[in-house]
């Protein structure tokens, strides 16, 4: 916990993830296991001690019985059982009783005498034969750690109710987390962990909500409730901020806001150099909710619908007609523009229901086509939603994390396996349906050439593929300073897959994060990609950016910073090209 007076400012520092600036009251969320803290106590303050932990008895008690009736009135009375036995272990006097004995023989602080006693008790029920008697670890484990949280201060929150004006800190946002949050509460968030693409900063880039990560210990130094400003820029966090510094942030913000309104200027004129050459812009989403705001950045269609988003919504596998309805909806949300699905890419950190779970190297496990493979009849659910949907309007198909032809093949014969039994159905779809792969595995980018010879279209995955090829997990804050997208075998392996896909005239695509910022969507155009899929709400500037340009200058760019070898230096010529077409908005 920080040692700060009420007024006084404290910064904190983090790597910028999602820009814009928010100030709000902060709203700890933490997941793991709480550092217990522990000290002596002097034999006088005992029994305030023990008041203390009478008060945090009450204060869960009032918590508990809060939740248990939402969850009464929303999902039933059977539902909300599980917190009657929340309360009973704050009822159990063995146990309470233990904790004040703990604390008069040791005189260690009351939190450390709970953790110890409840730690105590789970190891007990762990080992009973009795599986009812088992189940209770997780009851004692649910409590402590609320009552953990009421005695050091910190609150349990339910993301799905945020209070108004809330900036999230939290160790990490899970999918699943960012699924469940209230989003038109949410001002912000900031993360002790987490990487420039973990998916709840890209849910943050899209929502354009600030968002700064990695910085290591913000759960531990902010308190819930205290007013912070999250600069989503500069990837700092101000505890307290000053009047004279939300003044200046202030004016920042109307800065930001012409610039924005300029941007915005050109959004229905089409993605062209001023040497006349197109490049499509198409958005990237996870769900209907996004269609409107697709439109209004007149995005060519969707190139990348994360369709985990109904999934993690659904807390579970969806039935096709679930599925059929919202794949449907967007289509038909998208008019005569071409809607690339992409099947499901669970695991990783996007992890949903029983046959889905944590591994050690998660990125490197049972994901994306790989768990669709090894369930088929999962696999075959969302096939025949999307060959269902694709009657209403121009659906492609998408297999993330092809890593070889076999892979493609195989998941190619199941979407044949899948047609012909609509075709005995009678159900009538797009027979012709374009399919392609995404290349976000280095062994997919050196068989190029093969999989667009396979292909209808290729998608590069640039969130991924640098991952892998660099060996940098993109969750990772401790090496999060070597995701390094200007590295040159980043940049010669996206020209090599450019041109394979050119030369076999298969259209490549790039839908990683790095579409979405200007830096690299020159240098992109440069390559020959046919299409950027970035999120819509940064469009605006890309596209402003690509009506600067010319594409002999973007293409004289790329020859030039294939010779270098080090990658601070490319950064330094991208974005002194970025700086020449955006002039003083840049
Ligand atoms: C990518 O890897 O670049 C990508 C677009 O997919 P995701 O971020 O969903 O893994
Ligand atoms: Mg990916």
């Amino acid at each position: 916990m920080s040692e700060k007076t009420p007024s006084e400012e404290i910064i904190i520092e983090g790597i910028a993830a999602s820009p814009g600036v928010a100030h709000g009251r902060a709203v700890v969320y933490l997941q793991k296991q709480l550092d217990v803290p522990c000290y002596d106590i002097p034999e006088a303050k005992i029994e305030a001690e023990l008041e203390r932990f009478e008060q945090a008895i009450l204060e869960t008690r009032i918590g508990i019985s809060k939740v248990r009736d939402k969850i009464a009135d929303s999902l039933g009375e059977g539902e909300a059982r599980i917190f009657d036995a929340h309360l009973l272990v704050l009822e159990d006097n063995a146990l309470l009783d233990e904790v004040t004995s703990e604390l008069r023989s040791t005189r260690k602080n009351i939190e450390f005498c709970f953790n110890k006693v409840a730690e105590r008790y789970m190891a007990f029920f762990r080992s009973m034969e009795d599986e009812y008697l088992r189940e209770r670890v997780a009851d004692i484990r649910d409590v402590s750690r609320r009552l953990l949280h009421n005695l050091i201060g910190m609150q349990t929150v339910n993301l799905g109710q945020l209070a108004a004006e809330s900036i999230i800190v939290s160790e990490d946002i899970s999918p699943s987390d960012a699924a469940d949050l209230d989003r038109t509460k949410l001002l912000g968030f900031v993360t002790d962990g987490g990487g420039k693409t973990s998916h709840s900063v890209i849910m943050a880039r899209s929502l354009r909500i600030p968002a700064v990560v990695g910085t290591h210990d913000a759960t531990m130094r902010i308190v819930s409730g205290d007013p912070i400003l999250v600069d989503g820029y500069e990837g700092i966090i101000v505890i307290n901020p000053s009047e004279s510094r939300l003044f200046k942030y202030g004016k920042l913000a109307s800065e930001r806001k012409k610039r924005d309104a300029t941007f915005n200027s050109f959004i229905a004129e089409p993605a062209r150099t001023a040497d006349g050459a197109s490049i499509r812009l198409m958005a990237n989403i996870e769900g209907i909710q996004e269609m409107e705001q697709v439109k209004a950045m007149h995005a060519e269609g969707v190139g990348l619908f994360r369709t985990e988003g109904i999934f993690l919504r659904h807390h579970g596998y969806p039935p096709e007609s679930v599925q059929y309805e919202e794949y449907a909806a967007v289509v038909e949300a998208a008019g005569d523009q071409p809607v690339i699905i992409r099947t499901l890419d669970v695991g990783g950190d996007k992890l949903i229901g029983d046959e889905n779970v944590k591994e050690d190297n998660s990125f490197m496990g049972f994901r994306a086509i790989r768990f669709c493979l090894g369930n088929v009849d999962i696999f075959k659910t969302q096939l025949r939603a999307i060959l269902r949907a694709s009657v209403h309007g121009n659906v492609k198909i998408m297999y993330p994390m092809i890593s070889g032809l076999n892979e493609l093949r195989a998941a190619n014969q199941v979407l044949a396996e899948v047609k012909q039994s609509l075709l005995g159905e009678k159900i009538p779809f797009a027979a012709n349906i374009e399919v392609g792969a995404m290349v976000e595995v280095p062994s997919a980018a050196m068989i190029v050439d093969l999989l667009a010879a396979e292909t209808d279209f290729l998608s590069i995955g640039t969130n991924d593929l640098i991952q892998y090829l660099i060996a940098v997990d993109r969750l990772n804050d401790e090496v999060a300073h070597l995701y390094d997208p200007a590295h040159p075998a980043v940049l010669r392996t996206l020209k090599a897959i450019i041109d394979g896909g050119n030369a076999a005239g298969t259209p490549v695509s790039i839908c990683g994060e790095i579409a979405g910022d200007p830096i690299y969507a020159g240098l992109l155009l440069g390559m020959g990609a046919d299409s950027l899929s970035l999120t819509s709400s940064l469009l605006p500037e890309v596209k402003y950016f690509i009506r600067h340009i010319k594409k002999s200058d973007a293409e004289a760019l790329v020859k030039e910073v294939l010779q270098i070898g080090d990658s601070e230096e490319v950064l330094g010529k991208l974005e002194a090209f970025r700086q020449k077409a955006l002039g003083k908005l840049a």
